[in-house]
Order: structure tokens, then sequence, then C-alpha cells
């Protein structure tokens, strides 16, 4: 039978814990080669592979120092695969950076028959493969997106127990092949909706998702959950304030997330550079039964004004890798309640949303 045994546990324990040790967060660099595009097109940068490479060599030879804010870092398939112009493998070069080597195993979403537009998330077959490729190639974690959606009839119980399954299978295929992994069933910010409407989803969404974690035998104390902060949508003319964002977001934890779950990984979901910073803050700085790491994996928001800095220009990348530096230490401070705010300043300050985001 294909139990796990106690020197997986354990391995798998400690890649999650060390995932969200206290003041670190992972930086989400796995954009598919679309995305990737969609990211340089604003600063006039083609989409070839070797800008993908100079780009993420850009984000991989940051100063060393970054590693006390940053644990790992996800990469795409491409990139697992590529080395700096030196030809050092980039997997080897985090890992002597002190930061792990993390990777996208899905492979995006389709569309489920006779439901609103929703969808599921593809890529469990040949997964077991991929995975064992990976980990010999130096991963130790994955992760896996989920897409759900809020209004009109949505989420359909349909969409929930079936991304709430397959996110199961997804992490019961990792854990057989020694990566950690990352549970993202992230509820987009598309819409009108409430504070309340998204609270009232989430809650459903992750009691749905533990439920078939559990049915899956996935041993939770070696995975991690990524999932949307507590938000209204994007179009709802309600405003909250930071510390109603972190009252919500905690309680949906506390009524679904169980304590054997070593920490939360928020995604940015299109939030400002600063709105993700100061609402991480706030939840790290609430005052109720928390007993998780609670902290970032932003894709967006950490290089949103890196690749601003950058502009795909060889002579900005010391420019660039600053100010990826100073992200990471307000997200790192955030996770431990210590952010202070700061000047928005460039692209800190705009929001990042995409509609109906793909990754
Ligand atoms: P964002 O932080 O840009 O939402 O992306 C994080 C991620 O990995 C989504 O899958």
């Amino acid at each position: 039978m294909p139990y796990l045994t106690e020197e997986q546990k354990k391995e798998l324990a400690a890649t999650a814990r060390a995932i969200v040790a206290p003041g670190k967060g992972l930086l989400a660099a796995d954009e598919s080669t679309g995305t990737i595009g969609k990211r340089f097109a604003p600063i006039n940068t083609e989409n070839t592979e070797e800008n993908r490479r100079a780009y993420r060599e850009l984000l991989f030879t940051t100063d060393k120092s970054v590693a006390k804010y940053i644990s790992g870092v996800i990469l795409y398939d491409e990139t697992f695969r590529q080395s700096t112009k030196g030809g050092k493998r980039f997997v080897d070069l985090l890992k002597e950076t002190g930061i792990l080597s993390g990777i996208k195993v899905d492979k995006g979403v389709v569309q489920l028959l006779g439901t609103n537009e929703e969808t599921t998330t593809q890529g469990l077959d040949g997964m077991a493969e991929r995975c064992k490729e990976y980990y010999d190639g130096g991963c130790r974690f994955a992760k896996w997106r989920c897409v759900l959606k809020i209004g009109a009839g949505r989420p359909s119980q349909l969409a929930i127990i079936e991304n709430a399954n397959v996110l199961a299978r997804y992490a019961s295929i990792c854990q057989l092949n020694g990566l950690c992994p990352i549970v993202e069933p992230e509820i987009l910010t598309d819409g009108d909706h409430t504070l309340e409407e998204c609270m009232a989803t989430s809650e459903k969404v992750l009691a749905a998702v533990y439920k078939a974690l559990s049915d899956h035998n996935v041993y939770l104390e070696g995975t991690l959950l990524k999932p949307n902060m507590v938000l209204p949508g994007v179009q709802c003319t309600k405003k909250y304030t930071p510390e109603q964002v972190a009252e919500s977001t905690v309680t949906v934890f506390q009524r679904t997330l169980p304590v054997a779950v070593p920490g939360v990984t928020f995604l940015s979901g299109g939030q400002s550079e600063i709105a993700a910073t100061t609402h991480l803050n706030a939840i790290n700085a609430y005052k109720g039964t928390k007993p998780w790491g609670l902290t970032f994996s932003y894709g967006r928001a950490l290089q949103a004004s890196v690749l601003k800095a950058w502009g795909g220009k060889p002579e900005n990348v010391k420019a660039a890798q600053d100010v990826l530096l100073h992200r990471a230490k307000c997200n790192g401070l955030a996770a431990l309640g210590k952010y202070e705010g700061e000047e928005s300043a460039g692209a800190a300050d705009e929001s990042l949303f995409v509609a109906n985001h793909q990754y």
C-alpha cells in the first residue's frame, strides 16, 4: 500500500515549516510562457526564451541577503531547466543562496461543462513522473492552482467539489514523490461582491478542500495552503479597512484550517504591492487565535516594480534587484506584523488586477 514512511513525513513537514519560517515567504516566479509575455509587454520586452532566462537570472542573483526574507521560489518547468549565463543551474544557485526551489505542476484551467464559465485545473496525467524528475533535479515543493469565482450562482457545488478533489489528488501525488504540496484554491476578486460574501465563499471552499485532503489521506503537516485573502470584489463600492480584511481572513481559517497545517502562503491576487503588504501585516498583527505561519507567496505584488525598474535593459539589473530586495524586506516584516508602511513609489501603489486571471 502506498503509505508515506516516517522519513518521508519528516522531510515533507520540515520543508513546509522552512517555507513559513518567521519573517520569510515565497517568490512566485512560475509565470507560464504566455503570462510572462503579458508582464513583458508593458516594458517593451520581447517574450523570447533568452529574455525569460535573463529576467529570472536577475531575480535569482539578487543579493544573498534576500534569503532573510525569501525561503523559496516557485519555478516554471522551463525555468527549472535553465541556468545563469555562466552555466549554473538556477536550482543550484538558489540552493547555494539558501532558498528552496518549488515547481508549478498544473497545466492550467479548463471549463466545466454546464457551468457559468467555471473551471477545473488539469495536469494529473504523468504528474508522478514529472514530480520525480523535479525532486531529483532539486525541487522540494510544488504548487497547483485552482480557480473559483463569486457571483451569478458561483461557485457551484460542482466547482467546489471538483476543485477540492483535484487539489487532493495533486497533493497526494506530490507527497508520494517527496514534494511538499502547496494547495491553492484561488477565489478571484472579479465582481462586485462584498467582503462578507467573499468570507462565506472562502469558508465553504476551504471546508471542502480539507474534507477532500482528509479523504485522500494527505499528510497535512507536510502541506501548505495558498489562499486568497478575504477581500471585497474589485468592483465593490463599499470600502473595508485592513483590520476588517484581517479579521475576516483569520476567522475563515479558524473555522476551516486544521492546526496540523504549518502555514499559509497568500497569493496577492491583483492587489497593489502596498495593499498586499499592508493586508499581510494586518493579518499578522490581528490579535485572534492563529496557530499557523501566515506569510506571502506573491507573484505580481513582488515583481511589478521590479519589472518596471528593469525595463528589459541590462544596465538596470542592479536597480531592479534593489527593488526586489526592498519588497521582500517589506513583506518579511509584514509576515511578522512589523511593517510600518512606506512612501508609495512607482508601481508599488498601482492595482495589479487582471480580469479572469490566468497564471
Ligand atoms: P499573484 O501573487 O500574482 O496573485 O500570483 C501568485 C500565484 O502564484 C498565483 O498562482
